[in-house]
């Protein structure tokens, strides 16, 4: 089972109200594997559709070491509704075996390789999200939907 963002998957939990479904991601259920929804803003408590949200200050790593905030357009702290919504989709991932994870890149949460830049500017940096950071802190693989030409990384583990 991979674990992949819900808005990938047609959900409409993003900070505007809508999905971002990506077609790459749902041939691989179409392919018959199984994929897992998940969506850490959501399961922090964060109802949608919502202000958009950036780390400032740093990126997700910083964010865990207390070293940056997510903050959201208005300046409201969300810190703390990112980090919940993180552990539990660690402890659910751990308890059903996920193998890895597509995650969608840029999100504050979920950006694999680069996230939004703390200035509400649309500009990117390099960075993980706070999700994507604990993920492969706890060993998994992650990769974004950008990059789904590496899917064998983790299928691999699933089709050996
Ligand atoms: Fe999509 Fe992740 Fe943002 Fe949820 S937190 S809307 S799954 S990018």
């Amino acid at each position: 089972m991979i674990g992949v963002s819900a808005c990938l998957l047609g959900i409409p939990c993003r900070y505007d109200g809508k999905s971002k479904v990506e077609r790459s991601v749902l041939q691989l259920f179409l392919r018959g594997i199984e994929l897992f929804p998940v969506c850490p803003e959501s399961w922090g408590g964060l109802s949608s559709p919502r202000p958009p949200a950036e780390i400032v200050g740093g990126d997700g790593k910083a964010v865990w070491r207390g070293n940056a905030r997510v903050l959201d357009r208005t300046g409201k702290d969300l810190t703390a509704f990112f980090i919940r919504g993180a552990q539990r989709v660690l402890k659910v991932s751990r308890a059903l075996h996920v193998s890895g994870f597509i995650l969608k890149e840029r999100s504050p949460s979920c950006g694999v390789n680069f996230i939004y830049d703390g200035t509400f500017s649309g500009k990117v940096k390099r960075g993980s999200g706070v999700l994507a950071y604990i993920l492969r802190e706890n060993g998994y693989k992650v990769i974004s939907e950008l990059e789904i030409n590496r899917i064998c990384e983790i299928l691999g583990d699933i089709y050996v």
